[in-house]
């Protein structure tokens, strides 16, 4: 089976989670270049691209389109985003107090620091 989805998807901090979790599995998740129009493979990598004033990796998850070479931000992970997925980890243990108003809300958290941390990175 294959899943195609538009890369705007790709800031979805939902999205991210699927491609991380399914990652090395069978699934070959492709999407569609934004730029160029073409079918491509998502091949998520990982670079650190900054340190935090305590020395912590800030780390940027992207793909290039191999057509066109534009750069898609998957997820930028800095202390803040880790402690977020720490949280939204410790609620999914907890099944039978989980909130899914306080998994949203931490999901908004997400995106909306993601959102500052692409601007900070100059990142579309
Ligand atoms: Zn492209």
């Amino acid at each position: 089976m294959e899943t195609v989805h538009r890369c705007a998807a790709a800031g979805s901090v939902d999205c991210v989670a699927k491609l991380r979790y399914n990652g090395g599995g069978i699934n070959v998740k492709t999407c569609i270049c934004d730029k160029c129009g073409k079918e491509i493979e998502i091949d998520v990598q990982e670079e650190v691209i900054d340190r935090d004033k305590d020395g912590k990796e800030i780390s940027e998850q992207f793909f290039v389109c191999p057509e066109c070479g534009q750069r898609y931000t998957v997820f930028i992970c800095d202390q803040f985003m880790r402690q977020k997925i720490a949280a939204r980890k410790r609620l999914e243990r907890m099944p039978m107090n989980y909130d899914p108003k306080l998994d949203t809300a931490l999901v908004k958290e997400m995106q909306k620091h993601f959102k500052r941390l692409k601007k900070r990175y100059d990142r579309s």
